[in-house]
């Protein structure tokens, strides 16, 4: 029996968690749940699933939570962020840590399980690209273990060999990795219309259901950015040894090439359930309520390569990584406050890439050498890329 608590429970890859972890009672046991504002659902989680804490990490919320847990006769204990998110993450009783906050607030809680040498499944990609050789020198220290639930890493992670060497790539006998994207909703469209696309139209993505900030990184492949990022970190890799291959109908999540001439695939049908199921159980493995892949249907199986004039966010990223680590945090740090200016409708869509490139450029190298550097650095970056926008929005 595995305990697992799950740091942002009602987002889509918490649902999706909470999914396959209520498939198999006789396995895991929830012991903390995390939401930020969405308390209702928090409290119907809490129903099903029993744990031991809620933690709300919205101030606002957490009185409307303790009623409403109350009112339902739960037996968990509702912590705000202070006292709740060591506690659910570092108690000895769990076993398992789910990450999947949102943007840089994830970086602390996610260290945190770090810090405590869990088993620690990573969705989280940003807290990754924020502080990359810290996070893993965190993870190699505390003897942490990582498992990427990005469908993409997941993919790669169940491609490379077992006695994969982490530090030596082309010793593993690696020609490449391919790191497959779907292009998102406006693969297709004029570049020239991309100006006019609403959040609606950016969210609509043809193939995941996700989240609304990761679902327009997908539409300006700033997810891809990222994604390429986290496989240097987590693989260690250089940006030279991955390829970037647009796959619309995202059956592929990635590819490992090697040096004979094979290429290894992992393929599933797009829901996360998969990936989750996999990290969760590795190296069993479990049903995660998802559907076979039907072979009989893919008719349509097609690859091309990204156009850096439709997606300049891709290159920015791909830049950040042989810039240095001062490059990705900044990076991530502008597009978090960008996409969010853009949900609320205070910006154009192509307006985020033009955004983000402005800050880079703007934004002078500096070494970060903690994580404290690395939480204050992106603050500052944040407050600079605001005072950005009110000259543009
Ligand atoms: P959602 O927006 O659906 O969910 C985000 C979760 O984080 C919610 O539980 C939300 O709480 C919580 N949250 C939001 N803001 C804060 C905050 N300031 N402090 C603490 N918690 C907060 O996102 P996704 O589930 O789509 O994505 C989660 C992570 O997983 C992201 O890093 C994303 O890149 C990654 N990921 C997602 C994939 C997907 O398919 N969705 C695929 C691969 C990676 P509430 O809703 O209660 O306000
Ligand atoms: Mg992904």
């Amino acid at each position: 029996m595995q305990t697992i608590s799950i740091l942002g429970a009602t987002g889509s890859i918490g649902q999706s968690t909470l999914d396959v972890v209520n498939r198999h009672p006789d396995l895991y046991r929830v012991f903390g749940l995390t939401c930020h504002s969405q308390v209702e659902l928090l409290i119907e989680q809490a129903r099903l699933c029993q744990p031991h804490y809620l933690v709300v990490t919205d101030p606002n919320k957490l009185a409307l939570a303790s009623d409403l847990a109350k009112q339902a006769g739960l037996t968990a204990q509702v912590l705000d962020a202070n006292s709740g998110l060591k506690l659910i993450t570092q108690a000895d009783d769990v076993s398992v840590v789910m990450a999947a906050i949102v943007g840089a607030a994830g970086l602390l809680p996610t260290l945190y399980a770090v810090q405590a040498g869990k088993k620690v499944l990573l969705a989280n990609k940003e807290s990754l690209v924020m502080s990359g050789e810290l996070f893993m020198s965190e993870v190699n220290k505390h003897r942490a273990t990582l498992l990427p639930i990005d469908s993409e890493h997941n993919a790669i992670f169940q491609c490379l060999p077992a006695d994969y060497q982490y530090a030596n790539p082309k010793q593993s006998g690696i020609s490449k990795i391919l790191l497959t994207g779907s292009g998102g909703p406006f693969l297709n469209e004029p570049i020239d219309t991309l100006i006019n696309k609403s959040p609606d139209q950016a969210c609509a993505h043809p193939n995941w259901q996700m989240g609304r900030k990761i679902s327009v990184d997908s539409a300006t492949m700033m997810n891809k950015g990222l994604e390429f990022i986290e496989a240097c970190w987590l693989f260690g890799l250089q940006p030279e040894n991955i390829e970037i291959v647009l796959h619309p109908q995202s059956v592929i999540h990635s590819m490992v090439q090697y040096k004979d001439g094979s290429v290894i695939a992992q393929l599933g049908n797009p829901d996360m359930r998969t990936p989750i199921a996999h990290a969760l159980a590795y190296p069993e493995r479990i049903d995660a309520g998802v559907a076979p892949l039907d072979f009989s249907q893919l008719t349509d199986f097609s690859f091309c390569k990204p156009d850096f004039n439709r997606y300049p966010n891709l290159r920015l990223a791909i830049n950040a990584v042989s810039a240095g680590q001062y490059a990705s945090t900044a990076l991530n740090a502008a597009n978090e406050v960008a996409v969010d200016a853009f949900l609320r409708g205070r910006i154009a869509f192509t307006q985020i890439a033009d955004i983000n490139r402005s800050v880079l450029e703007h934004t002078a190298s500096e070494a970060l050498n903690s994580i404290e550097d690395v939480i204050n650095f992106d603050q500052r970056v944040r407050k600079q890329t605001q005072q950005h926008l009110t000259k543009v929005a």
